[in-house]
């Protein structure tokens, strides 16, 4: 009898979130970013996106830089917020035409003055990039997109509970999404309680965590507050109680690196590293990851200062 061949399971996925400069000399770090990050051979890249203009045409300008310039897959974050129905239809339209393949459907930050959109949740955008990809089956020669929605390991701002954001995610699978990627989040039992909450709901696309390694005290106390989360205290007095930027780099790295391995130990299908366009610390962190395509250059991970 000829033995069958054994499934094994995917080697856990990498990916990168990039957002597009605001200066030359931002332009210029990103360059040298890219360069760096492409080495270590990632899924996909993504882009953020905004309803402001300009900074849309700066995404757009980033997704064709990397399609025409790398070896990088790009996965285009899209919002409701900011614009149309038919302005979202005309720019996944575009995405199709210009080469890119997969979509992070989002509802985007409702800043104060921002224009709401006429879509009011992700939900209904995912079901409208599935829509215009039924126009461009052509183009698409593997069928589809790959559609990707966020997920929250700590209650959404404005949620009213952590129970009704796993029900949010089960209708945005419902509604067509292929995959997820959290929300940062500073405590590993909180990817783990969304992971075990989300498949008891019935939830079954993958759930990647996105993680980011945050090396100073200001850009922590900026992210926690656009992100509506509570600073993780042992790691705010890492960062702020370290004698120098070494020492706060390595602060920083070590806190993120854990929880990335607790992920990966957890059965997580990837990390998704959210990077300020700067590729040191994502690179230092995956030093301390044992994913299979990154040269692994192993250092005890207690050689670094971790916060308790
Ligand atoms: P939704 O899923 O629509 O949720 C928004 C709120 O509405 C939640 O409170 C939810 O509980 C509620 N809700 C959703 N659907 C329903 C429903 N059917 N019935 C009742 N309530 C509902 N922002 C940007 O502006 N640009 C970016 O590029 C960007 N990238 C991101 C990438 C990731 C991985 C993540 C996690 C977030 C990103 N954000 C970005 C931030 C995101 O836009 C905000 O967190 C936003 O507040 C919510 O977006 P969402 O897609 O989760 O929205």
């Amino acid at each position: 009898m000829t033995p069958r061949p054994i499934a094994r399971p995917a080697p856990p996925s990498l990916s990168y979130e990039l957002y597009p400069p605001r200066s030359a000399a931002s332009a210029d770090t990103l360059l040298r970013t890219i360069e760096a990050l492409e080495s270590t051979r990632p899924d996909h890249v993504s882009v953020t996106y905004s309803g402001d203009e300009q900074r849309r045409d700066s995404s757009l300008a980033l997704l064709d830089h990397l399609l025409a310039r790398t070896s990088l897959r790009p996965l285009a974050h899209l919002t409701c917020v900011g614009s149309t129905r038919a302005e979202l239809e005309r720019t996944v339209a575009t995405l199709v035409r210009r080469g890119v393949r997969g979509v992070l459907a989002l509802r985007g930050d409702l800043d104060p003055g921002a224009e709401p959109g006429e879509l009011r949740h992700a939900g209904e955008l995912v079901e409208l990039v599935r829509e215009v990809e039924q126009r461009h089956t052509a183009a698409l020669a593997a069928g589809r997109l790959a559609v990707g929605v966020a997920a929250y390991p700590t209650r959404h701002p404005e949620s009213p509970s952590f129970r009704h954001d796993v029900e949010v995610l089960l209708a945005k699978q419902r509604s067509g999404a292929d995959f997820a990627i959290t929300q940062v989040y500073f405590r590993p039992q909180r990817y783990e309680r969304l992971v075990a909450a989300a498949r008891a709901a019935g939830v079954t696309i993958p759930i990647v965590p996105g993680i980011m390694p945050v090396t100073d005290p200001r850009r922590l106390r900026t992210l926690c507050r656009l992100a509506g989360l509570a600073p993780h205290p042992g790691l705010a007095a890492a960062l702020e109680d370290a004698p120098g930027p070494v020492e706060r780099h390595r602060a920083g790295v070590a806190f993120a690196a854990r929880l990335a391995r607790a992920a990966l130990d957890a059965g997580a299908p990837g990390l998704h590293l959210y990077t300020f366009n700067e590729h040191r610390a994502v690179l230092d962190l995956l030093e301390h990851v044992d994913l299979p395509r990154v040269p692994h250059v192993p250092v005890p991970l207690d050689e670094l200062l971790l916060p308790a």
